[in-house]
């Protein structure tokens, strides 16, 4: 790597050990002494800009419990994070012990989430992981990513990245990306509200490629289309790419914090040294690595956001609010008797065969491929979408969750050019379990 790429350098001088910054999760003044010595996290106390308490509150997402998923939830509570959500779906298979720390023979079968959860926690005890065991892309409501402060991304298809960049977006949460093959990776940081993002780094090939999937990448496509090939991986390439991207959670989560100062005396921002826009190759051959800087692609879909100040909480659950409830409030709210809702993602509302002329509701977000058959003649049936209720139709009594929409999700209400956002807040603690409910106003 040359030395041009290295910004913001961070070293520890004499004198940061003589200014140590209070640890803020325990003791006074008093008890430096012994703080530098033996606690927990006394090392990095004598990182001048570390602050372990901003760590200990910070909510971070992580998405995918695969090899780089394990080192990356290994990473955040060896550095003291405290408060994790782990989405996974998928169930340990015994491959999976060659990449995954946090696994064991026992835990084959098992849900990925709730053993890397359990495990993580046995790590640091007072961690709260807790795990949902959906698929991101049609399961999790956008509340989800909104509670986070940070969304950490160990996946394995382009599919569900697509997703998670447009709902941190809408959100407004920064996230980070991780790929690996073989014995070579790349890290990727990505800023809400900034150009690029991940979807402006696909180049023509990965266009072609994901061209169906780009407006909606989660939508028509059957888990077993996302899943994709098997991927060689390894599990020294997953710690390193993993180990870049929690180091990159650190620097967005201090930001703020002054690390240096230039000749005039201006204070240089940890800021200035996040990857933002950027990716970070490793190449493991040579074990080379270069920065990629990418660049604001014209008309991408993706960039999107949800004004935070048109976001409302109700208080509601997606069991109690039906489609007709948040349709009048929406027209009451948006002082137009015209509104009308739209649904975080597009929903299967039949399947229909075109040959014997039967249909079946079916309210769902993820198809399958034994939806795609008619159960009477066996032929190939049609599917009919809908993304949100205009009062005409037909489903308006249906619950958010009948209509098959994730707990915790985000309905936007539209009138003319006026849209509002409507986040269905009851269901937070199902979903969190454990966890802190209150959302961060605003990234530090
Ligand atoms: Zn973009
Ligand atoms: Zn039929």
């Amino acid at each position: 790597m040359d030395e041009e790429q290295i910004e913001g350098a961070i070293s520890i001088s004499l004198e940061d050990i003589e200014n140590l910054p209070q640890d803020g999760l325990s003791s006074g003044p008093a008890n430096k002494q012994q703080e530098t010595g033996d606690s927990r996290f006394s090392r990095f106390s004598l990182i001048s800009w570390w602050d372990q308490e901003k760590i200990a509150n910070a909510k971070i997402l992580v998405v995918g419990a695969g090899a780089l998923g394990n080192e990356i939830l290994k990473n955040l509570v060896l550095t003291g994070f405290r408060n994790i959500l782990v989405v996974d779906l998928d169930n340990i298979e015994h491959s999976n012990l060659s990449r995954s720390v946090l696994y064991r023979p026992d835990d084959i079968g098992k849900g990925k989430a709730e053993t890397a959860a359990k495990a993580a926690m046995e790590i640091y005890e007072d961690a709260v992981v807790h795990p949902i065991d959906a698929n991101i892309c049609f399961n999790v409501g956008l509340g989800v990513f909104g509670w986070a402060d940070i969304i950490i991304g160990g996946l394995d298809n382009r599919a569900a990245r697509l997703w998670i960049n447009q709902s941190a977006w809408k959100m407004n949460r920064p996230w980070i990306d991780g790929a690996i093959q073989g014995i070579s990776g790349v890290a990727k940081v990505f800023l809400p509200g900034t150009a690029p993002c991940y979807e402006c780094t696909l180049n023509e090939m990965d266009m072609q490629l994901a061209e169906k999937q780009l407006r909606n990448p989660c939508t028509g496509l059957t888990l077993k289309e996302m899943k994709g090939g098997k991927v060689p991986t390894t599990p020294t390439v997953s710690s390193i790419i993993a180990g870049i991207q929690v180091q990159e959670a650190l620097k967005i989560l201090h930001s703020d914090t002054m690390i240096d100062e230039d000749l005039d005396g201006n204070p240089i921002l940890l800021e200035s040294a996040v990857l933002a826009g950027r990716g970070y190759h490793f190449e493991g051959l040579n074990h080379t690595s270069y920065i990629t800087e990418y660049t604001e692609k014209e008309l991408c879909n993706a960039h999107y956001v949800f004004d935070p100040d048109k976001l409302y909480k109700l208080e509601t659950t997606s069991d109690e609010a039906t489609l007709d409830d948040l349709l009048q409030q929406a027209r009451d709210d948006l002082g137009n008797g015209l509104a009308c809702l739209e649904f975080s993602r597009n929903v299967i509302h039949k399947m229909v065969c075109n040959d014997c002329d039967s249909e079946e509701e079916v309210f769902q977000t993820m198809a399958s491929e034994e939806m795609a058959t008619c159960k009477d003649c066996s032929k190939e049936r049609e599917t009919q979408w809908i993304n949100g209720y205009t009062g005409e139709e037909n489903y308006g009594e249906r619950t958010l969750a009948q209509v098959g929409l994730p707990p915790f999700d985000v309905v936007t209400a539209r009138a003319e050019m006026e849209e509002i956002y409507y986040e269905i807040s009851g269901d937070a603690s199902r979903v969190l379990g454990p966890l802190p409910t209150e959302q961060t106003k605003h990234m530090p």
